[in-house]
């Protein structure tokens, strides 16, 4: 039932829409202001006036774009990052030397670089489990020897999607942590943390973010512990904080994120039905599908939305699919995800030679415009490249 009582707590789309109503007590300004300084005076029993000292530990902006997300999320702290990669190498750096560590198969190419480059240099052991398989993540699991799993939900470029509460319950059962990079399934649709998750990953530079203007990256916790504070001393020590303008970039990003998801997942939806039956494309990768071997477990845990991100498996050679991708005039030819304008990608090219992900498959980014524009616009670069 719906609760009208006059004290009741805002819902989230409210507190993102109204960035946490922080009104500056000063000027009364609606909008928080931006903090750019990096260093703070103490006052005249030589303490620091509030908790600010200096710039790398964070500041005014950043905490309260933290104080927003974490909000979004119900999460106890949040952490805000330089960019994703800052993130997720310092979660990986609380990691103990020579533990184990459990990651999909197939998942953000720069988090798997990095996961590699560890066990190269002898820091980490790392198993990658079959993201398409629902239960080879808990077989590679080693009770007691595992200490992180990370997942990634739906996972690029396929779009798997992995069980959140069920990867939580693998986990926790051999005494290791989750993290879920949901940058595809930002706050709105997924709240990971809720579903058992320890930690809730984003690449800012996404979703939340949503113009593709700035690079951050974030981490959420469910429970702070001695773990989460040596996630604050190595952010601090590695330099890794984001900067004062790019939170406050973020934080006027997020008061739109209800609205661009909602329109993003739509024009998805109707894009991929579009397509899913056409003569000149062999699959359409999208967890709103019915067809999709996921959507059953999207549908319990992407509750706002599937989302805007698919991908198209053309029919022909690489060439043409990369054809496809130079021919189309409102798709932008570029990566990256998430932002208001539809982007359109050749996965592979972009991932280079070690790359396992299929050479006819075009990686989309649906953003915000009118959909019958973007599907107008693949259907000629389709024709064009028959
Ligand atoms: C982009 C991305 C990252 C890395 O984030 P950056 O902000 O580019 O450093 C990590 N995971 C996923 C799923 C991403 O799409």
């Amino acid at each position: 039932m719906t609760d009208h009582r006059p004290n009741r707590r805002p819902s989230a789309e409210t507190r993102a829409a109204q960035a946490l109503r922080m009104i500056d007590p000063q000027t009364g300004a609606v909008v928080p202001g931006i903090e750019p300084a990096t260093t703070f005076a103490r006052d005249a029993d030589y303490e620091p006036r509030q908790s600010y000292i200096y710039a790398r530990d964070g500041g005014p902006t950043v905490e309260r774009a933290q104080a927003l997300i974490a909000s979004l999320e119900e999460a106890e702290e949040t952490l805000l990052f330089a960019s994703g990669m800052a993130a997720l190498v310092a979660l990986i750096e609380t990691v103990p030397a020579g533990a184990h560590v459990v990651a999909p198969r197939i998942m953000y190419h720069g988090g798997l670089n990095w996961l590699v480059r560890q066990q190269e240099k002898g820091r980490l052991r790392v198993s990658f489990f079959d993201q398409a398989d629902p239960d080879d993540l808990a077989r590679q699991i080693e009770p007691g020897a595992t200490d992180l799993v990370w997942i990634e939900t739906p996972t690029n470029p396929n779009w798997d999607v992995t069980d959140i509460r069920a990867a939580a319950e693998a986990a926790h059962a051999a005494g290791a942590r989750l993290a879920a990079d949901c940058t595809a399934a930002p706050p709105c649709t997924t709240r990971a943390l809720d579903l058992g998750a320890d930690y809730a990953f984003h690449s800012a530079t996404k979703y939340l973010g949503g113009h593709s203007d700035l690079t951050a990256g974030v981490i959420s916790c469910r429970a702070v512990d001695a773990r989460w504070e040596e996630l604050v001393t190595v952010r601090n020590l590695s330099g890794s904080v984001i900067a004062a303008f790019e939170a406050w970039l973020l934080i006027r990003g997020i008061r739109t994120l209800y609205v661009r998801f909602r329109q993003a997942s739509e024009n998805a939806l109707a894009f991929a039905r579009h397509f899913e039956a056409h003569p000149e494309v062999e699959a359409v990768l999208y967890p709103g599908l019915e067809s999709h071997p996921g959507h059953a477990i999207a549908r319990a845990q992407m509750t706002g939305g599937f989302g805007g991100m698919l991908s198209l498996m053309v029919h022909g050679s690489a060439d043409r699919a990369k054809d496809v991708a130079r021919f189309c005039t409102c798709f932008f030819p570029a990566t990256s995800l998430g932002g208001v304008e539809s982007l359109i990608e050749h996965r592979k090219a972009v991932e280079g030679p070690n790359s396992v992900v299929p050479d006819r498959l075009l990686r989309l980014s649906i953003g915000i415009e009118d959909v019958a524009d973007l599907i107008a616009d693949m259907e000629q670069a389709l024709d064009r490249s028959a």
